[in-house]
C-alpha cells in the first residue's frame, strides 16, 4: 500500500483516494462478514475461494445485495473452474474436451470435484474442494440455476472447439471473427448471463434481455482490453490471442513484435487492436445507461471504467512489449469512488477518450479509423449529455452533500498534513545530507 501513495505523489487527488479507501473500508464488507458469520461452511468458503481467485471482481461482486451477490459469486466461481481446465496444458486434449462439454453437467452431482490439475495452475485447489462451489450452486433458486448451467454449457462448448482445433493450438487466433468469436466464448456469454441474472433478481428490467449485443459488449470490451494489455504475459506462456488477420500486417510472428528493430511495427499494431476495442464502447455506455440499480451499476460501471483508463495508457505505450503495464492503485481506487452514476462514467469515459485522441498519430495507418471510433464515443456523450441536462444524477453532483463536505475538509487537511511531511522529509534529508557528506570525505580518505 505504501508504494500505492508513493506512485500517487504528484496526483494530491488520488492520494485522498487512497486515504478514504485505507482508513474508511466500505461498509458493505462488514454487511458481508455479518452475513458470513451464520452462513453455512461451504459458503463461507466460496467467498474465501472468490477472493483467492479474483483480485479484481471479488470487490465489486461482495457489494451487491445478498441474493444477488451469491448468484454472481457462484457464477464466477463455476466459471473459474471452467477456465482452469481450459488453461491446464497438463490435461491431455481428448480428456480435456470431455471435461468442458460435460461441465454444465458436473455441477448438478453433489460431491463432484477434480483433483488432476496440472501442479502449476494456480486455482487448482478450487477444482480439489469443487464439491463445495456445488454444494451452494444447488442451493440457488431455480431461475439462478439455469442461467448458469446455461451459459456454462455454451462456455463449455465453445472452449472445447477451440482446443480441438489445431490450428488454434499451434499458431493461436487467426481472424478477427474468431476473435470475436474466442472473445464472445470466454466473455461475451459472461455479459449475457449477468444480465439475466439482475433480471432474475428482480431489480432490472426485462428490456435487457432484449439487447444480447450490448450484454456482450460488456463483456468483449473487457475482454479484449484485457487481451492487449498481457501481451507480454500471454506470449511467455505460449498463448495467442491477437488474430493474425492483424498482427501479419507488421511483422511475421507474433513475437517479433517485442524484439528490438520492431518498434515502429509494435506501436502500429498495437493501435490496430486498441481500434477493434474502441468499436464496443458506444454500446457499453448504452447498456450501462439501461441499469436502474445503483449497485448493480456500480458492479457494471467498475470495471469498465478500469478498462477504458486501462486502453487509455496502453494506447500507443511501448512498455506493453516489455512489461506489466496497469493504471496507479491511487487512480484505480479514485475511479471506483467516483462510478456512482452514468453521469460520472460518461465523464471518465470522455476524460480517457480525450487521452487516446491526443496520442493519436496522423502517421499512424489506423489514425483516421481510431479518430473516428473516439468521434462516436464523443458523439454518444454529447447526445446523452444534451438529452440528460437536468437529470437526477446531474443535480446530485452539483448539490454537496453533508458527506461530501466532510470529503473535502478531510482532503484539505488530508493535503496540509502531506505538505507537513514532506517539509519534515526534506529537513531530514538536507540534516543527512550534509551528514553524509562529511562522512563521505572521511571514508573517501580512508578508502585513498
Ligand atoms: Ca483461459
Amino acid at each position: 500500500m505504501a508504494s500505492a501513495f508513493i506512485e500517487s505523489a504528484f496526483y494530491p487527488s488520488e492520494i485522498v483516494a487512497l486515504f478514504h479507501y485505507k482508513f474508511l473500508p466500505a461498509s458493505s464488507s462488514s454487511a458481508l462478514a455479518k452475513t458470513l458469520r451464520t452462513a453455512t461452511k461451504s459458503k463461507i468458503r466460496c467467498y474465501e475461494f472468490l477472493n483467492m481467485t479474483s483480485r479484481s471482481f471479488a470487490a465489486v461482486i461482495q457489494e451487491l445485495n445478498d441474493e444477488l451477490r451469491d448468484a454472481v459469486c457462484l457464477f464466477y466461481l463455476i466459471l473459474r473452474g471452467l477456465d482452469t481446465i481450459e488453461d491446464d496444458m497438463s490435461i491431455p486434449i481428448d480428456k480435456k474436451e470431455v471435461l468442458l462439454r460435460n461441465f454444465h453437467n458436473n455441477i448438478y452431482k453433489r460431491g463432484w470435484n477434480f483433483k488432476e490439475s496440472g501442479p502449476k495452475e494456480k486455482d487448482r485447489q478450487l477444482l480439489m474442494e469443487f464439491d463445495l462451489v456445488i454444494e451452494e450452486f444447488l442451493s440457488l433458486k431455480k431461475c439462478f440455476q439455469n442461467v448458469i448451467a446455461e451459459k456454462c454449457k455454451l462456455m463449455g462448448h465453445g472452449m472445447a472447439d477451440f482446443a480441438n482445433n489445431a490450428s488454434y493450438r499451434n499458431y493461436g487466433v487467426k481472424t478477427v471473427k474468431d476473435y470475436d468469436l474466442y472473445c464472445h466464448y470466454v466473455a461475451g456469454l459472461v455479459g449475457l448471463g449477468l444480465s439475466d441474472l439482475f433480471i432474475g433478481s428482480g431489480l432490472e428490467n426485462d428490456e435487457l434481455s432484449e439487447v444480447p449485443d450490448l450484454s456482450k459488449s460488456m463483456g468483449l470490451f473487457l475482454q479484449k482490453v484485457n487481451i492487449i494489455r498481457d501481451y507480454l504475459e500471454d506470449i511467455l506462456q505460449n498463448r495467442r490471442f491477437w488474430p493474425k488477420e492483424i498482427w501479419s500486417q507488421y511483422v511475421d510472428n507474433l513475437a517479433d513484435l517485442k524484439e528490438p528493430g520492431h518498434e515502429k511495427q509494435a506501436i502500429e499494431c498495437l493501435s490496430a487492436m486498441c481500434l477493434d476495442a474502441l468499436k464496443h464502447v458506444p454500446d457499453c455506455l448504452t447498456y450501462m445507461n439501461m441499469i436502474r440499480d445503483p449497485k448493480i451499476f456500480n458492479f457494471c460501471a467498475i470495471p469498465q471504467v478500469m478498462a477504458i483508463a486501462t486502453l487509455a495508457l496502453v494506447f500507443k505505450n511501448y512498455n506493453i512489449y516489455k512489461k506489466v503495464v496497469k493504471i496507479r492503485k491511487g487512480e484505480a481506487v479514485k475511479l471506483i469512488q467516483k462510478s456512482t452514476n452514468i453521469y460520472a462514467v460518461v465523464g471518465i469515459f470522455r476524460q480517457y477518450t480525450q487521452t487516446i485522441i491526443t496520442k493519436n498519430d496522423a502517421k499512424d495507418p489506423n489514425f483516421l479509423r481510431i479518430s473516428i471510433a473516439c468521434g462516436q464515443i464523443e458523439q454518444w456523450c454529447q447526445t446523452y449529455l444534451k438529452s440528460h441536462p437536468f437529470s437526477s444524477a446531474t443535480k446530485t453532483l452539483t448539490k454537496s452533500t453533508p458527506k461530501q463536505e466532510l470529503n473535502f475538509i478531510d482532503a484539505q487537511l488530508f493535503i496540509l498534513f502531506i505538505v507537513f511531511l514532506l517539509a519534515t522529509i526534506c529537513w531530514i534529508i538536507k540534516f543527512f545530507g550534509l551528514e553524509w557528506e562529511l562522512l563521505g570525505k572521511h571514508l573517501s580518505f580512508f578508502t585513498q
